[in-house]
């Protein structure tokens, strides 16, 4: 050490210089027993032992800070926020304090109270999508104990990959191993807990942490509806995730739409549906299924001067024909092109079948309507499930049109919005309060301030609320 200050020509001022080691009391002064060293904000007691008061002011400080975040920002930046504001807070300290699994068991718990009380995260919803990738119809958010896992295992290998070459490394290696502590057994807890077999690594830790979120979803009965379609090749799951990856909505309403999504709604015992009474009382159900609901129009009209819109009326023909009332007909008197768009919402097992009878539908109308006015015709169908869900052709489709993100995830999360409140106001009808305090006042004027000067959507709401 005297060697070192040499070497640089810095001086030591004893006085301000603490240890708690006898044998450097003469350059340092020894700290008496109730004193504690703070060393880059961890505070050790004199036999250099990481007090319990460190972890719990990591644990209070993470908590702060998330409250502070979860107020105001939408749903995609109070995630990152929490991520990059909130939970990087730990980066520096796993490894270094002894906190083990149980402890980052505790904040990650608490961390998700807090999102329950704000309503960013419904409690009947389902957890683990929160800690998936938002092009997995996840939200994102970084789970501390993957995290620390991730650390732990980084820091394992960095001092048994240095053991031979840096002294230091060895020397910190055998203490941790020595004390046993979580850090010198990562891998073998690992092994166990993910069961991996053979070599481990940052990446095989990491896709057996995302296989274990998905195990857990797929054990659910009502959460692993939304994620059958990973077993379908039919289906875009990136292209179904738009309103999650690029849409500006609130955390709460994030929150509520993953909970329609999520279909645990009604309880263990649900009954049979009030309107049909036939079949039992579901999300599925009463999104798409029941014919005795009233349908919901998702349609909404444009127009343009040197281009014909026509929303939804009849065709007329020379010939009979069966189909000519299509959803959206473009006729583009520049361009000679007509273009047929047909809206489709479905359920995701009538997913590719409506897309494809979508596309048929047409043929004969188009084909008539080309030589009449000779020009060049195409019939582009836009289907999507309730929950917001496409195929892998979607894409294509949506380009046609010409369609940015940013538009298509307004209409998926109006999809999701509309069939949330058809649902939401058939069962406040009966008197079943299925998403408690749906919209509380504070928002409900916040709401009416932005985006309502004609007061239409003040009457909306208080059928809904
Ligand atoms: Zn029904």
């Amino acid at each position: 050490m005297d060697k070192f200050f040499q070497v640089i020509g810095l001086e030591r001022n004893r006085a301000k210089s603490a240890t708690n080691s006898e044998s450097c009391s003469q350059s340092a002064v020894l700290l008496n027993v109730s004193e504690g060293y703070k060393y880059l904000g961890i505070t050790e007691n004199r036999n250099s032992e990481v007090s319990k008061e460190t972890c719990k002011r990591i644990h209070e400080q993470i908590l702060m800070r998330v409250e502070r975040i979860c107020n105001g920002l939408n749903g995609k930046n109070t995630i990152n926020a929490i991520n990059e504001y909130a939970l990087s807070l730990i980066n520096y300290y796993i490894g270094a304090v002894p906190m083990e699994h149980a402890d980052y068991m505790r904040i990650y718990d608490d961390i998700r109270k807090i999102l329950i009380k704000q309503k960013i995260h419904l409690q009947p919803a389902n957890t683990e999508r929160l800690y998936l990738p938002r092009k997995e119809l996840g939200r994102g958010l970084c789970n501390l104990v993957h995290k620390s896992e991730k650390i732990e295992l980084q820091l394992y290998k960095t001092l048994f990959n240095g053991q031979n070459t840096s002294l230091r490394r060895s020397a910190i290696l055998k203490t941790m191993q020595e004390e046993n502590s979580s850090t010198a057994i990562i891998e073998s807890y690992l092994r166990y807990r993910y069961s991996i077999e053979g070599e481990i690594d940052i990446n095989i830790l990491e896709s057996a942490q995302k296989a274990s979120l998905y195990n857990e979803i797929h054990n659910k009965t009502l959460h692993e509806k939304l994620y059958r379609l990973k077993k379908n090749e039919l289906v875009d799951i990136e292209k179904s995730s738009p309103w999650l990856t690029n849409g500006n909505i609130s955390a709460k309403e994030e929150g509520r739409l993953c909970y329609l999504q999520d279909r645990n709604m009604f309880g263990g015992a649900p009954g049979l549906c009030q309107h049909c009474k036939e079949r039992p009382k579901s999300v599925d159900h009463l999104a798409s299924q029941c014919n005795r609901m009233l349908g919901i129009d998702y349609t909404q009209v444009n127009a343009n001067s040197d281009v014909e819109i026509r929303v939804d009326t009849t065709v007329a023909t020379s010939t009979k024909q069966s189909a000519n009332r299509p959803d959206i007909l473009i006729y583009d008197k520049k361009r000679r092109l007509i273009t047929i768009i047909e809206v489709g919402i479905t359920s995701q097992d009538q997913l590719t079948i409506v897309e494809n009878e979508k596309k048929r539908k047409y043929d004969v109308l188009a084909n008539e309507m080309g030589s009449v006015h000779k020009c060049k015709t195409r019939i582009i169908p836009y289907v999507l499930t309730w929950d917001g869900i496409v195929t892998v052709f979607h894409k294509s489709y949506a380009k046609e049109i010409g369609l940015t993100t940013k538009i298509q995830s307004y209409i998926q999360f109006i999809v999701l919005k509309k069939t949330l409140e058809s649902i939401s106001y058939e069962y406040r009808r009966e008197g079943v309060e299925i998403i408690p305090r749906w919209r509380e006042k504070s928002e409900l004027d916040r709401m009416k301030s932005l985006e309502a000067p004609d007061g239409e959507l003040s009457v909306k709401q208080e059928t809904i609320s």
